[in-house]
């Protein structure tokens, strides 16, 4: 069986902006949301676990309530510089200039 390494809280972080986007008040494009969950994604402790090829990873519940709280955090602190200092207008890659 092929088996991966995987970080659990690249796909939580992704799945808690979803849920609570609405609430932050910013840009909600592509760009601005992965703009949010990178910051997040720095600023949170990785969680690796070992999963199967193809295997969707689902025990959200085994995150313990600090996690959701540090990951809100992280996520609001992130929408807020995101949106004082939103970059949808910047080409991700930045080694083309157009100045
Ligand atoms: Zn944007």
């Amino acid at each position: 069986m092929e088996v991966k390494l995987t970080n659990l809280m690249e796909s939580l972080v992704q799945l808690k902006l979803d849920e609570v986007i609405d609430a932050l008040d910013c840009c909600k494009c592509e760009r601005c949301r992965m703009d949010i969950a990178s910051y997040a994604l720095n600023r949170l402790p990785p969680k690796y676990v070992v999963t199967a090829e193809g295997t969707v990873y689902s025990k959200l519940d085994t995150l313990s309530v600090q996690y959701e709280t540090d990951m809100l955090n992280a996520l609001f602190q992130g929408a807020k510089l995101v949106s004082e200092n939103p970059r949808h207008h910047i080409a991700p890659d930045q080694t083309e200039s157009h100045s």
